[in-house]
């Protein structure tokens, strides 16, 4: 055999042995792909009923290893797939970033994770019919039993207040921590001239608590424009309607999924 051939042997071999490894390996050890599937779903939901567009993003905390949360590279929500979902730090370091784009505001996740053991899921959306609420003195409200969760109040953060001028993006682990702290122990929080970002025991309920956040805005933007007194729900009837909804989450969420395998299928 020449030198050539045993050296081309050679590379396709040490080729083959790092393929089978990767295989073996997976992507995510120890992550189910139940969890991977609920983020893939749950981005293409989003950007079905437009609370995402090109931006935003869906994550899960890591059950593999709890500090850590799993989230798509760098990609518009509606084109996430299996195979973008990877794994990140308590910091918001990509663990195997092999060459892909992350996340600017990955740091919204990771700093939410670390501050809130409760958080199994994060969105952050550029949510359109929400942007009133986060620029005016009108507090978001839960209008109707959907939306209980923000029956508990919804903080608004400006990033300005400890930041002065930026680009309004939550850029680094300072600016996460501030705006982690400013959620304290709430569903949702809304970020100045920015959006919002929505938290929750699973990735089901974090996608539904984005989703109703959105058509809250709506109807409470409607409700306030009959331009008489307008009755929310209360903080007691918010935590016993939010109890309900979470315990019948899967009917919504497997109605949402099929309509957006129905459209991938087209
Ligand atoms: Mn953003």
């Amino acid at each position: 055999m020449s030198h050539r051939i045993r050296f081309l042997a050679g590379v396709l071999l040490s080729w083959a042995v790092v393929c089978a490894h990767a295989q073996a390996q997976g992507p995510l050890p120890g992550v189910p792909p139940a969890l991977v599937e609920d983020i893939v779903v749950g981005s293409h939901i989003l950007a079905e009923f437009g609370v995402l567009d090109g931006f935003g993003h869906v994550s899960a905390r890591d059950p593999a290893d709890p500090s850590h949360f799993l989230m798509a590279r760098s990609l518009a929500p509606a084109l996430v797939t299996a195979d973008d979902i990877m794994a990140f730090d308590q910091d918001g370091n990509p663990i195997d970033a092999r060459g892909r784009a992350v996340f600017l505001e990955r740091f919204i996740h990771a700093e939410i994770y670390k501050a809130r053991p409760d958080v199994m899921a994060v969105v952050h959306a550029h949510s359109p019919s929400v942007i009133p609420f986060s620029v005016s003195k009108a507090p978001l409200r839960a209008i109707y039993h959907n939306p209980a969760f923000l029956a508990a109040g919804v903080p608004v953060w400006d990033i300005a207040q400890e930041f002065g001028a930026t680009d309004m993006l939550v850029r680094n682990n300072d600016i996460g921590r501030s705006l982690a702290a400013a959620l304290g122990d709430k569903a949702v929080i809304l970020m100045r001239g920015h959006g919002d970002v929505a938290v929750g025991p699973s990735v089901k309920a974090a996608v539904y608590r984005a989703y109703y956040t959105d058509v809250d805005a709506r109807l409470q933007a409607q409700a306030i424009a009959l331009g008489t007194e307008v009755t929310y729900l209360t903080v007691e009837e918010g935590a016993k309607a939010d109890a309900t909804n979470l315990m019948v989450i899967d009917r919504i969420w497997n109605l949402w999924k099929q309509r957006v395998q129905l459209q991938t299928s087209k």
